[in-house]
């Protein structure tokens, strides 16, 4: 047989695939001709072969934990559905998506809520990874879309990571970050962050800052820009508006380095040195992912790194520019269906009522949304207050990831009607279902992932589905049709949903929307087949795709111009700052999200064995507490019991724990229980960074 292509799935860089499987083995390799890995692959991709068992696979479909056939299952979940619509309205109807799912599934659930039932509580997992982002670059750019591509990566000489352990996360684009640090002994390499993560071996210069002062920080660099005048006052006249209030308003709280040293109780010449490296060094690169992202000002955070960019008109040229590392193998495709509670498809959104009018006639919706619904927090809050009685969740495990997870869990637990589309027989959240649908997983299904880059790779079936299971989108459809929705969901493959994607995409409007890819509307099915991947937007006069934008000083704003956010820093009181304990947390190098795939993996798992709180060596003695015992974490949300780990790593008074463990795996490890629902008033993106706990040895 010979290699198949496709696609990783884990996280956002994306890697290009080569498979092979027979009935022995599975060979799996790096794409050497995929333009995001060249040919390599971390260890986690490297081991997908080791996950394709079907062990502990769902192979059947099951209502009220009976095994059932597929029309009785598509039977219930219709009935389900219409049921609580007639009695409750449209509004009692959500859905749970995810950066797992890929576009195609993504595009049809988007559609039949927003446009066939009329319910717009559709949000996804990708609210807890990067709607800080997408609030950011829209108030920025004018709509969500991320200026550079991995190619600016050899291109630049500073690479500064925010909130971004790369060494871990996104590993194969470190290695391109250390290739070129290796190859330029001018390059230089900036971390900004709390913890000294892995991404610090390689770096010059580490601002372990204080958690949550990334907006005094970069309000300090754009006045230390203006005082040094290395700013690009061509650029800002021509292509920006707000350049004025920007500026005042972050010289407000950081005209000096002083106060930002005291802010972000830093050192202030290792705040000077990144300040002079930064205004310096033109090729100059800022990648930033949850740390920015996960935070009650994440979108401040993003506003305060893209204000930099944009005074020094770093952006749209090769080398440089602000870049969002996504977390999920498809977080971008979420993200262009609409897949978000404030979108309605297509990066249109509910501001534009002529767009709005488009999408329903495109689609011949019968009840096309007109609101935004919730936001993920909203939408369970709204569960547990008996507002939404029928929740499909596909492809993730809300009990182990949404902050207050034994919240989340009590409330998903008196919902009259728990949807869940997995590929495991157990996970935390599917152990509460009832009605369970066996999905396809990586490997077995088809279609498109978007990566970080903006650019869409093809997953390709490698293996026949196992028992029952089907492909989330046919699932979707059948529902609909079952619901009585005849047209608008009679596709018969992978293909003819991105063909129909793609031309919305463009529709009536070619060319001029953020989001185009309306040139691949028109992919047979053997085009669809054999598509190479390609960055977005991909129009008739851009038929290959597009590598950079603004390159020509247009944004996606009314007025074409970018715009600055004129950011504060929200401070901490002086009594939250003197309050001993805040936890952080984060991944671990060869773990995926809740483990249902790499926790199979033997060799994934010695890596890390089991679940750990990290606190530095003078906390360890102010608590007694010795390496490896176990201790005890706890607040109002629940607690945890886990082995010390003693390290300067952290900051004294913070700790780290790792936010893969689920009930499945280890019993009271769940870290997301202890981080309350507190959310970015913009982008409702939870702060899953910091929260207060207390302490004990157990
Ligand atoms: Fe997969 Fe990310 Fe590793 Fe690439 S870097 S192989 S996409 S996990």
């Amino acid at each position: 047989m010979s290699d198949i292509l496709t696609t990783c799935p884990y996280c956002g860089v994306g890697c290009g695939i080569r498979a092979n499987l027979t009935s022995q083995a599975a060979d799996i390799t790096g794409d050497s001709a995929h333009p995001a890995n060249f040919g390599r692959l971390c260890v986690k991709g490297s081991a997908l072969g080791q996950t394709l068992s079907a062990e502990g696979r769902l192979l059947h479909p099951q209502v009220n934990g009976d095994d059932c056939d597929w029309p009785a299952a598509i039977s219930a979940v219709a009935e389900g559905l219409q049921q609580t619509i007639a009695g409750h309205g449209p509004g009692a109807v959500a859905m749970y998506l995810s950066g797992q799912l890929l576009t195609e599934d993504y595009y049809v659930a988007n559609k039949l809520m927003k446009g066939f039932i009329g319910s717009a509580h559709v949000d996804t997992n990708s609210r807890l990874c990067m709607a800080s982002t997408v609030a950011g670059h829209k108030r920025a750019f004018g709509a969500d879309v991320v200026p550079g591509c991995y190619d600016d990566i050899e291109q630049a000489r500073l690479f500064v990571l925010v909130g971004a352990n790369m060494a871990w996360n996104h590993p194969v684009l470190f290695q391109r970050i250390q290739a070129v640090l290796q190859a330029k002994p001018e390059a230089k390499l900036v971390v900004i962050d709390p913890r000294r993560s892995a991404s610090c071996e390689a770096a010059q210069l580490h601002l372990k800052l204080r958690p949550g002062s990334d907006v005094l920080l970069f309000n300090g660099l754009l006045s230390f820009l203006a005082q040094q005048g290395k700013l690009d006052q061509c650029f800002i006249n021509l292509h920006t508006e707000g350049f004025a209030q920007a500026l005042a308003s972050a010289q407000q709280q950081a005209a000096t380095v002083a106060q930002v040293a005291s802010g972000c109780d830093l050192p202030a010449d290792q705040i000077l040195q990144f300040y002079r490296c930064f205004a310096n060094e033109p090729l100059s690169l800022t990648l930033f992912s949850q740390g920015v992202n996960q935070a009650v000002d994440g979108t401040d955070k993003v506003n305060a790194i893209i204000n930099c960019h944009l005074a020094t008109g770093r952006i749209g040229k090769p080398g440089c520019g602000p870049f969002s590392l996504t977390g999920q193998p498809n977080a971008m495709g979420g993200r262009e269906v609409g897949g978000l509670a404030n979108q309605l498809a297509a990066h249109i959104d509910y501001t534009d009522k002529a767009q709005q009018a488009l999408v329903g006639e495109f689609w011949q919706a019968p009840k096309l949304v007109s609101q935004p619904g919730y936001k993920a927090v909203e939408l369970f809050d709204a569960i547990e207050r008996g507002e939404i009685k029928a929740v499909w969740i596909m492809a993730t495990n809300p009990l182990v990831s949404m902050p207050q997870a034994d919240k989340v869990k009590a409330a998903l637990a008196k919902c009259p009607l728990v949807i869940v589309s997995d590929i495991y027989q157990h996970t935390d959240t599917l152990d509460i279902a009832n009605i369970k649908l066996p999905a396809l997983g990586w490997s077995e299904k088809d279609g498109t992932v978007t990566n970080s880059e903006r650019r869409i790779s093809r997953q390709r079936a490698l293996s026949p589905p196992p028992g029952q299971a089907k492909a989330d989108w046919q699932i979707i459809c059948e529902v609909a049709r079952a619901m009585g929705f005849t047209h608008g969901f009679s596709f018969s493959s992978a293909a003819e949903v991105f063909a129909e994607h793609a031309a919305l995409s463009g529709y009536q409007n070619s060319g001029q929307r953020a989001f185009n890819i309306s040139a691949l509307a028109r992919l047979s099915a053997e085009q669809y087949q054999q598509l190479t991947p390609m960055q977005w937007p991909v129009t008739d006069t851009r038929p290959q795709g597009t590598a950079r934008l603004f390159a020509d000083g247009q944004f996606f704003t009314a007025n074409g111009k970018a715009q600055f956010i004129a950011l504060r820093q929200r401070l901490l009181s002086p009594a939250a700052v003197a309050t001993p304990l805040w936890l952080n947390s984060g991944r671990l190098r060869d773990q995926w999200h809740s483990m249902t795939r790499t926790g199979s993996v033997a060799g994934l798992m010695q890596h890390t064995p089991e679940p750990f709180v990290t606190l530095h060596p003078a906390d360890a003695a102010l608590y007694g507490v010795m390496q490896g015992e176990l201790v005890q974490l706890s607040n109002a949300g629940g607690r945890l019991v886990l082995r010390a780990d003693i390290s300067a790593n952290q900051r004294p008074g913070e700790l780290f724990v790792p936010m893969h463990w689920s009930a499945q795996f280890a019993s009271q490890a769940r870290a997301d229980v202890l981080f309350a629902a507190d959310t970015d008033p913009i982008s409702g993106q939870p702060a899953l960074k910091l929260s207060q706990v207390a302490l004990r040895r157990f």
